[in-house]
């Protein structure tokens, strides 16, 4: 299994495969998603894409920098972008030193997440500028205009100079971009913040991409690709895939549900899928390049709704899409994020009873437990209709784990309205959480909203959040010592005979194994002890799969 699966990934994604055990912890935001890291260098990336064939149409040897901030969405645009890179012949590397081409892939989901990207144009500032600034700002002045621009973690003005001559010496002349989430947001905006930026270009106009940069390099000196009117979703003919274990597909593009703190409506633009013939022809390439596991991604994958008909008029359903990816010979695991509360119907837990290869796990995010709060929120949901949804899949055939996100101290939200949060962790008992302290984002209509939660309260909800759901993980995971869980190896630690993978139910599993090639295959392992966020086990068997 091992042997076949290396050789189709090299003709897709160029991935090899090494990558340490993690080492998993509960912390604001996180939870479900701690995993092992995996990937091949990006030198090896570019020798298999090569190998794969792609056309260089004579920009052999131009080099690009791709650095991803935000969610998996993201960091399967980032993908694409890669790909559409890789086909012009543009080379990746490995630090923006060495690139021609720098562009940050960014989030602007929270504040946090939006700071970050200035602080990365910041370190970028070209040489004759930052000079300048020198003069103008002599010394200890510089330090405070440059936190304006938010150069993270300079202590003194000689520090400073340091990184201006290594970094920003040789950011001159090269194109800067900015894509995704802050550049919808701020568009035009960024090249004031920061004129050394060639480069701005939304989520929704990706496919544009090439044309905006072939603009850059015919002497253009700014370029946008902001557009968010657009019916088109960002397909390419090559996606450099990062993950040799998980193939990610975009179902659904944008957000038509309008919740009032959320910013993806105005940075992804409406609701837009992708047609279901397109999708299954995909994931068959995908099944024959050696890919077994595939998670269809979108803000709200459930309202997937697919644009032409398959026969007679027939549109498939959401949840008919589901079992005919399962259903495609050689996938043996299919996964699903995020789904909308208002679209999750008894459709999509029978479907994953009928079919094995649908992962038992489902990420439902309810944001509040408190009817008021998510009227407020705009989230088309009371809490007893959300505990409806939950009692589907806990009436399902076979269990299925579910987390969720939540968002503490929302404008208005009461003592009451947070032990209305915590008495539903109670009730649902999540397998994991994402939870997230209120961030007000431009644009939205809760920024308007009194009663305005002091950031140290959220902070104190947000502790309490946590060690309530750390205590239902430990408990829950408990519960799974002794039993034998079917795992796909997906992470090798340094540590000798260390191993990690993920269960259907997108555990983290580390164990124990003197084998000497795992990695991609499908193993039973026996839980021998538990963690919050992760199983501790030993493998007990290798899973075989007939011909399928
Ligand atoms: N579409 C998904 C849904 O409806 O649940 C979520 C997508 S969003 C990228 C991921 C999570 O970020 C949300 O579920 C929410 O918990 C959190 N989030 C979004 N906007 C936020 C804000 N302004 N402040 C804090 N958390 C936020
Ligand atoms: Fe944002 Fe709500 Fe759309 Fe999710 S459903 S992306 S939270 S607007």
């Amino acid at each position: 299994m091992g042997k076949t699966f290396d050789i189709g990934l090299e003709r897709l994604t160029g991935a090899g495969v090494s990558g340490p055990v993690s080492g998993p912890d509960v912390s604001e935001g996180a939870g479900m998603e701690a995993s092992a890291t995996v990937g091949a260098s990006i030198e090896e990336k570019n020798r298999t894409l090569k190998t794969a064939g792609c056309g260089t149409h004579g920009l052999e040897g131009e080099t690009f920098y791709l650095e991803t901030f935000g969610c998996q969405m993201n960091d399967h645009d980032s993908e694409k972008v890669a790909g559409v890179l890789l086909a012009r012949g543009y080379r990746q590397v490995e630090t923006p030193e060495a690139a021609k081409v720098i562009l940050y892939n960014t989030c602007s989901i929270r504040e946090k997440a939006a700071q970050k990207v200035f602080s990365r144009l910041g370190e970028l500032r070209p040489v004759e500028e930052a000079e300048r600034k020198w003069i103008e700002d002599n010394g200890a002045g510089l330090k405070r205009a440059d936190r304006e621009i938010g150069v993270p973690g300079v202590e003194d003005a000689e520090q400073w100079a340091g990184r201006v001559k290594t970094r920003r010496l040789q950011s001159a002349g090269k194109i800067i971009g900015v894509l995704g989430c802050v550049a919808q947001q701020e568009g035009e905006g960024i090249f004031e913040r920061a004129p050394w930026v060639s480069l701005v270009c939304g989520s929704a106009s990706y496919r544009k991409l090439p044309q905006l940069i072939a603009e850059l390099e015919a002497g253009n000196r700014r370029v946008t690709g902001l557009d968010t009117d657009t019916d088109e979703t960002f397909e390419t003919e090559i996606t450099r895939r990062d993950n040799p274990f998980r193939a990610y597909l975009t179902i659904i593009e944008g957000c038509d549900k309008a919740c009032s703190y959320c910013v993806v409506p105005f940075t992804r633009g409406p609701e837009r899928s992708r047609a279901s013939a397109s999708i299954l022809e995909e994931v068959r390439q995908l099944a024959e390049a050696g890919y077994s596991e595939v998670q269809l991604l979108g803000q709200t994958v459930n309202s997937y709704a697919d644009p032409t008909p398959i026969s007679k008029g027939r549109k498939m359903r959401f949840s008919e899409l589901l079992a005919a990816v399962a259903e495609v010979r050689g996938i043996r695991r299919v996964r699903f994020t995020t789904s909308h509360p208002r679209d999750f119907g008894k459709d999509i837990v029978e479907a994953i009873e009928a079919h094995p290869t649908i992962c038992d796990h489902v990420h439902l995010p309810v944001q509040s437990g408190s009817t008021a709060v998510l009227r407020a929120m705009a989230r088309t949901y009371t809490r007893e209709e959300y505990l409806e949804k939950i009692a589907l899949m806990k009436a399902a055939k076979r269990p299925i784990s579910i987390t969720t996100d939540m968002i503490v101290g929302f404008p208005g939200e009461t003592e009451r309205d947070f032990e209305e949060t915590l008495s539903l962790l109670d009730e649902v008992q999540y397998d994991s959480v994402f939870a997230f302290k209120y961030s007000p984002r431009p644009n939205t209509p809760s920024l308007k909203m009194a009663d305005a939660i002091p950031e140290e309260e959220k902070g104190r909800r947000l502790a309490i959040l946590m060690d309530r759901q750390r205590e239902i993980q430990r408990v829950r995971n408990e519960r799974t010592v002794g039993e034998t869980f079917e795992v796909l190896v997906d992470g090798k630690s340094r540590r000798e005979n260390q191993w990690s993978g993920h269960t259907s139910s997108n555990r983290v599993v580390n164990f124990a194994s003197p084998e000497q090639e795992l990695l991609g295959d499908y193993v039973q392992v026996k839980v021998v002890s538990a963690m919050p966020n992760s199983l501790v086990g030993e493998m007990v068997g290798r899973v075989e799969f007939g011909n399928q």
